[in-house]
This record gives C-alpha cells, structure tokens and sequence, in this order.
C-alpha cells in the first residue's frame, strides 16, 4: 500500500479544500484546523480476573459556534487522538449540513471491547464518563453510539451523569434503550439515511432503487441496517462484510438470514449458499450501489480504480481518501460524503434530545417524517452546490457545511 494519510490528515485536506474554494478567513480556516478543545484521560478499571485495567481515553471537542458538542464514542483497539479529532471535525460539518443546532465532538478509549466482558465494559463506561464528566452534559456535549458502542453503554453513560448530578438527566446521551428515554427509529436512522441518500442519488441517475444491486461492506449497526432497509425497498444485496471477511451471492442474499447467522457464529463469513471472498473483493464488487460502513481509508487511491458501483453512499466516517475523490469523480461514479450520507444518526439523535428535553415521546412515522424530511432537503442542497460549482458532492458538502460555521464564528465575534 502506498503512503495514505491518517485520518485527521484527510479532514484537514478536505478543510483546505472547502476552505479555497470558499475563499474563507486565513484566521477562521486556522481556528478550524484544530478542536476547541481536547482531553485525554487514563481509565484504569477494576477486571474480572481481580486486577486492573489501564486504558486510554479521550474526548475531542470540534468547534461549538452552532450550538452543544455533540458526538459519539467509540471502542476500538486502533482509537487514537488523530482519529477521534478527525471524528470531531467530520461532525461539526454533518451538524452544520443538515442545519441541526450543534457542534461537533468525538470520543473514544484505546480497548478490545471483544475481548472484554460486560462486566468489564460496564467499569470502563462508567469510570471514562466519571473522568470526562466536567465537559459533557445536555447543554454542553451530548456523546452517542459509535463503532463498538450500543444503547446500553450509552444507558451506563446517562446513570452515571445521573448519578454524579444527583437526578435523572436523559437528554446528557442519544442512543439510549427506549425505556430509559430513547427515540423511536434511532437503531436505523443514520442507514435510513444512507439509504434515503442512494434513493435521491438514483434519480439524477436515471437509475432505479428496485431491482439495483448493493454490496455494503462492514456489518455492524450502520452496515447491516443498511443492508436490510435497501432489501426492503427492492434491491437486491449482492456481497456484504465485516472484519473477518465478506460473501457474495450472485442470486442476492437475505440480509436478515445473515444477521441470524452472524448473531450464532460472530461473523458473516460462511453463510450457507454464499462464496466467502475477502474484504478487498466486497469492495471491488460489480454492483450499482456500495456502501462503506466500516472504519476509515476503506477506499484510497491503491483500489479506487477497481470500484464498480454507480452510486456511493459513505455509511462509516471517512472511508474515502481525498486522493480516491478525485479518482471516483473521473469514473463518474456517484459519491454521496459521509457528512451527508450518515446524518441520518445525528438528526434522529438531535430529535431524540428535543424529545427528552420536552419530557415527550413522537411516535416512529413522526420521527421518520421529520428525518425524510431533513434528508432529502440536505441532499438536495448538496447535491445543487456541486452542479453549480462543478465540484464533487464532498465538497459542495464540506462548502455548505464549513460556510455554515465560519458565519456563525463572525456573528458571534470573539470574547473575551
Ligand atoms: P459497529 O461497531 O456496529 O460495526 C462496525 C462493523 O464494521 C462491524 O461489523 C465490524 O466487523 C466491521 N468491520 C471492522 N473492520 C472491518 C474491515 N476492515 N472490513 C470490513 N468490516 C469491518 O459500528 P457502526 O456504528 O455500524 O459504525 C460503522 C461506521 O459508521 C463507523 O465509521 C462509524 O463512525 C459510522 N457511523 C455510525 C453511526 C451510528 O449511528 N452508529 C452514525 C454515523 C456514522
């Protein structure tokens, strides 16, 4: 593999991008080159075997001109600063696009949640939210789900805070359990909106969503969510992945069936009446539509060449390198940025912290009105941007989103 840069080097690529063609402030492209403000913290966790557990952990906050912090954290063996501040920006500019009121922010802890029980995971939750307490909160910074978190470390999070303030506090998290103040179609938002996006994408196309053919590659809660909604509207789901390998199906597979077979054996790999291929060979599928729903720097200069499909809709967090953009924008090939893409997570998340800020419950055909709405809208804002400006829909992306947040900087001015 050639040189490819870390993740907070793309966001910063991207920035300078966004930031030429915006013709943007000197001083406001430098303030938003680097987070607010970041915090590490050692997280040391009594383990089952008796002894203790040291792990590094870290918060990032991005920019927070637009409103609260807002951001997920994630459990990962590769966790790093450079990847959680790449995070925090990347979320500034998904908030910023679809027009929700907040910053953006990023967490994680260096850890093999794998390798590690529920009593243990449960420790770490607990002792990493004691240790960045002082800067989340609901008015402050709102963490969420990301890669090898769930409902329930985001339920641990909210007792926690809840604990340490003394009363219930919901709205401190998103991505809670239902019972414990959770918005309905919160699970599926950010691949609904992976989805709607491919939806819309279609149709400047000429392409059809029905009867189009998918290969998605990771299948966690994005990817396999992903998978399934697309089977549900009539595609037809032809490899998917996830870190032990992929499968393909020239008949199409039922993303359901796989879901069961990986909730049994821990993985998609050697599913009955599939060919298990390698991750790279997901990637490479001839289809209509891929969606990268792994980790970063999926797609890079080495194999953008080989993609096939039409139509991208990024369901993880930079998968793409700038390098491969532009490669993708010479084949033509469709590319709908994770900004934009998986916002559907953060706009169910924002409406799931209106609802516990209001003390109200909305119904499922409400939320997914309002997210529908909300998609199609920044989708189709994007989508203009970069007809007009001749650019790919990264960066019309990245120029709507950047733009939003530097005029928010220079109406609010600087004090002290
Ligand atoms: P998850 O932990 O539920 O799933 C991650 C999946 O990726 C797993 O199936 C894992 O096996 C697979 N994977 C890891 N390495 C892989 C590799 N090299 N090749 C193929 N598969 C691999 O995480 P998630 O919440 O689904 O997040 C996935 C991506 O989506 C991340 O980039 C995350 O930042 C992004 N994202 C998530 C949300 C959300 O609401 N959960 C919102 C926006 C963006």
């Amino acid at each position: 593999m050639g040189k490819e840069r870390t993740p907070y080097g793309v966001a910063l690529e991207q920035l300078r991008l966004a930031a030429e063609k915006l013709n943007l402030d000197p001083g406001i492209h430098a303030m938003l080159q680097v987070p607010k403000r970041s915090l590490t913290v050692t997280v040391a966790v009594k383990m089952d075997n008796g002894k203790i557990g040291v792990f590094q952990g870290m918060r990032v906050q991005h920019m927070d001109a637009r409103g609260p912090f807002k951001g997920g954290i994630r459990y990962h063996p590769n966790v790093t600063l450079d990847e959680v501040t790449a995070l925090s920006m990347w979320m500034t500019w998904k908030c910023s696009v679809m027009d929700i009121p907040y910053g953006g922010a990023k967490g994680g802890i260096c850890c093999n949640p794998k390798g590690m029980s529920r009593n243990e995971l449960e420790n770490l939750t607990r002792r990493y939210t004691s240790m960045i307490f002082d800067l989340i909160g609901p008015y402050r910074d709102v963490p969420a789900p990301d890669v090898y978190t769930d409902a329930q470390t985001m339920a641990w999070i909210m007792d926690t805070y809840s604990q340490r303030v003394g009363y219930s506090v919901p709205e401190c998290v998103t991505g809670k359990p239902i019972s414990v103040g959770g918005s309905e179609g919160r699970n599926e938002a950010t691949s609904m909106g992976v989805d709607i996006c491919v939806r819309e994408a279609c149709k400047p196309l000429g392409m059809k969503f029905k009867g189009a053919t998918v290969a998605v590659q990771g299948y966690g809660n994005v990817g396999w969510n992903a998978a399934k909604i697309a089977y549900d509207w009539g595609a037809k789901i032809l490899a998917v992945s996830d870190s032990m390998g992929g499968i393909y199906c020239k008949e199409g597979l039922n993303p359901y069936k796989v879901n069961e077979h990986k909730k049994k054996t821990g993985s998609v790999v050697n599913f009955k009446g599939t060919e298990n291929i390698t991750n790279a060979e997901v990637l490479e599928t001839k289809c209509d539509i891929l969606v990268p729903a792994a980790l970063e720097n999926a797609i890079t200069k080495e194999n953008a060449h080989r993609i096939k499909a039409k139509i991208i809709s990024e369901g993880a967090n930079g998968p793409t390198t700038p390098e491969a953009d532009d490669i993708l924008y010479e084949n033509k090939i469709m590319l709908v940025p994770d900004i934009l893409a998986n916002a559907g997570g953060v706009t169910v998340s924002y409406y799931e912290w209106v609802q516990n800020l209001e003390r109200e419950h909305w119904p499922l055909e409400e939320v997914n009105k309002k997210l529908e709405l909300k998609m199609v809208k920044a989708f189709g804002d994007v989508h203009a941007l970069s007809k007009k400006e001749k650019c790919t829909m990264r960066i019309a992306a990245l120029m709507l989103g950047v733009g939003r947040v530097a005029d928010a900087i220079k109406t609010l001015g600087l004090w002290p």
